[in-house]
């Protein structure tokens, strides 16, 4: 598809707004979905003009996490750019991750006569991590000369940095992944990561030496290295200039990845939507994360899902003051409440343009399943975008 797509781009100043309510696709619980159950005005006209689809993240069967759905979404195959673990725990906590950057996921552990008795170090809090990674990063600036960043996650975990080296991300895991063993180091698994096992050995050795007097947090283990995979940027791929509007370190991380321009924005939609009036004419394609919805269906809390929708609901009157030529609604996965996470079912996906079949009937995701779009995969979004905004050429004579 990407192949001939490149030769099709028709670069023109119609502008597209792909909303993403993370998780929004629901289940019945126990009979109706949050988008059904939701009070939504202002969705109820824009669906009225929009036609309906259901879009599969991955492939049907499998529920993705966030980073391989939103990669899908925006059109680059999540089993072929796959995102190492390092790279998306760095992301998450907003930790950049440049061109030749090293991200390693890491745990505080306990290590008792050279055997690691504990792998999260007696689960130590969030802010003891910190504590412990403050004291890591003054001990340990730089590792044979290659500057490291060492940045807190959540409980036990961590992440460090390598940054700009030529270090390699193929590395066995420096951490034996069952309690009462013996710790390990990092072998390289080719010749090409021989000069970066011996730096991040040096450095678990360094770590220790630092930690040595702590009661519970005495070692580390270190695993899922990954680099940047120097993806195409969106720019080059579809021939536009996109923003990014989204209040969550990851997705912006995930945007970044993607080469697209992220835009500072506030803790609320509302925040959010001001940033997009803001800066509505020196882009001409906009990815607009709304959180809300994924947590409170992790959370397996109906009313406060239903509550985001509607909160989002009051927001769409301000996005479609802005008239763009293509807006969409979806979701990277879905999260039922039923479920307290993420599943592989579909995700609702509205489309509006002066091009589509209109519904004429309410956005949820029964009406989604026979809407006129069919059922097509996350992949094939952006085509169908930049299509309805005129954005591409007819393939063939
Ligand atoms: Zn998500």
């Amino acid at each position: 598809m990407l192949e001939i797509l490149k030769d099709l781009l028709n670069k023109n100043e119609n502008r597209i707004i792909l909303i993403v309510l993370d998780g929004l696709g629901d289940l019945p619980d126990p009979k109706e979905t949050a988008l059904e159950i939701a009070k939504t005005p202002n969705l109820d006209k824009l669906a009225k003009m929009s036609s309906f689809g259901l879009t599969v993240p991955i492939s049907p069967g499998i529920t993705p996490g966030s980073g391989p759905s939103h990669l899908s979404m925006f059109g680059y195959d999540p089993i072929t750019c796959q995102i190492g673990r390092g790279v998306i725990e760095a992301l998450g906590i907003g930790l950049d991750v440049e061109k030749d950057d090293l991200a390693i996921r890491a745990n505080f552990a306990t290590l008792k006569d050279n055997i690691v008795v504990d792998r999260r170090a007696g689960r130590i809090s969030t802010e003891e991590c910190a504590r412990l990674c403050n004291k890591l990063q003054a001990a340990i600036r730089e590792v044979e000369k290659i500057p490291v960043v060492i940045k807190p996650a959540k409980e036990h975990r961590f992440v460090i940095k390598f940054r700009g080296a030529q270090l390699s991300e193929d590395l066995t895991d420096a951490d034996p992944q069952k309690e009462n063993l013996a710790p390990v180091s990092a072998k390289p698994k080719n010749d090409a990561a021989k000069k970066t096992a011996p730096v991040i050995n040096t450095f678990i050795k360094r770590a220790q030496d630092v930690l040595k007097d702590e009661r519970k947090a005495n070692y580390v283990l270190l695993r899922g290295y990954a680099k940047n995979p120097n993806l195409q940027p969106m720019s080059d791929r579809y021939g536009i200039n996109p923003a990014a509007i989204a209040t969550y370190p990851m997705y912006r991380g995930l945007a970044r990845l993607v080469g697209m321009s992220v835009l500072k924005t506030g803790e609320t939609i509302s925040d959010e939507v001001k940033t997009l009036k803001e800066n509505y004419l020196k882009y001409d394609f906009f990815y607009f994360h709304i959180k809300g919805t994924d947590k409170a269906g992790e959370d397996g809390n109906q009313a406060l899902k239903v509550s985001f929708i509607e909160e989002f609901d009051k927001s769409l009157s301000d996005i479609l003051k802005l008239k763009p030529h293509v807006l969409a609604i979806t979701a990277d996965h879905s999260t039922p409440t039923i479920l307290h996470s993420h599943s592989w079912h579909p995700n609702p996906f509205l489309l509006c343009s002066q091009y589509v079949i209109p519904e004429k009937k309410r956005f949820t995701e029964r009406n989604c399943a026979v809407g006129t779009l069919g059922k097509i995969r996350s992949l094939d979004i952006m085509p169908l975008l930049l299509a309805h905004s005129l954005k591409l050429k007819k393939f063939g004579a």
